[in-house]
């Protein structure tokens, strides 16, 4: 049941000064429900494969198919996304934080607002719905972003190194909260992480991205055991 099929993906940064080539060649193929950990080394184009898949940039060769026959996906509403930062609205409160997908896409607000209560509930964050950002750890408002993440029932997250700005000790914590997480939501995800230990521990595959001296990425999904 694949899910998410790159294949031969190409992607040039254009500049006025330069052209930066940051991805060759990936080809990918994701089972819907499995958890990808993607590792690689800093500028390989980890980001900008995210980026592609969400539709957020164009690609410049190969083909993209999200979604299949039985599960059709709507790149502008059947994905969910956190970033290394948070990104939380600080005028708006954790929940109407979290239900800004929602209201984005229109969804209607009094369910969206019971799924939102929900999702704090499941990332620990349960009386902290009518608190401004800064009232928060950093730890407390990733897991905000995760729930913003979820909030419009996406069949695919993406996360680009969501615990990348926390501390040592909160990052072994968000693993596994994370864990939990996905268990129970049953979604698709695309991880990105520097940490080889976070990706082996969260992941039901771990993808390596390389770049050569030829910027030749290559996908290797490693098949992990499912703890
Ligand atoms: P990673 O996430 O693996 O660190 P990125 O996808 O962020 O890698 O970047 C891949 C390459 O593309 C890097 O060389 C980076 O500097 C370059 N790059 C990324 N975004 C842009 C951009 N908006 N404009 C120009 N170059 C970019
Ligand atoms: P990451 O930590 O995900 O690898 P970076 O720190 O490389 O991200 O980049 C942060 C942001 O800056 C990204 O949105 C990326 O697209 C952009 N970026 C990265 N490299 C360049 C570049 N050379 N020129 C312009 N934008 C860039």
């Amino acid at each position: 049941d694949t899910i998410i099929d790159l294949s031969g993906i190409k992607k040039i940064y254009r500049t006025k000064e330069k052209e930066t080539i940051a991805v060759s060649n990936v080809s990918m193929q994701i089972n819907a429900g499995d958890f990808i950990s993607l590792v690689g080394p800093s500028g390989c184009g980890k980001s900008t494969i995210l980026k592609i898949i969400a539709d957020l940039i164009p690609v410049d060769g190969g083909s993209i198919e999200i979604g299949n026959a039985a599960r059709p996906i709507d790149r502008s509403r059947d994905i969910g996304m956190v970033f290394q930062q948070a990104l939380l609205l600080k005028w708006r409160k954790i929940i109407d934080n979290v239900l800004l997908p929602a209201e984005i896409l229109g969804l209607p607000m009094k369910e969206s607002r019971e799924r939102a209560k929900d999702l704090l509930e499941m990332v620990g964050l349960r009386g902290f719905e009518n608190v401004f950002p800064y009232e928060l750890s950093g730890g407390m408002q990733q897991r905000a972003a995760i729930a913003r993440s979820l909030v419009h029932d996406p069949e695919i997250v993406l996360m680009d190194e969501p615990f990348g700005a926390l501390d040592a000790l909160t990052r072994e914590k968000m693993n596994t909260e994370l864990h939990q997480i996905w268990r129970k939501s049953g979604k698709t995800v695309l991880f990105v992480t520097h940490s080889i230990q976070e990706a082996v521990f969260l992941g039901t595959h771990c993808a390596v991205l390389t770049s050569g001296p030829a910027r030749m990425a290559s996908y290797f999904p490693i098949e992990l055991e499912v703890p």
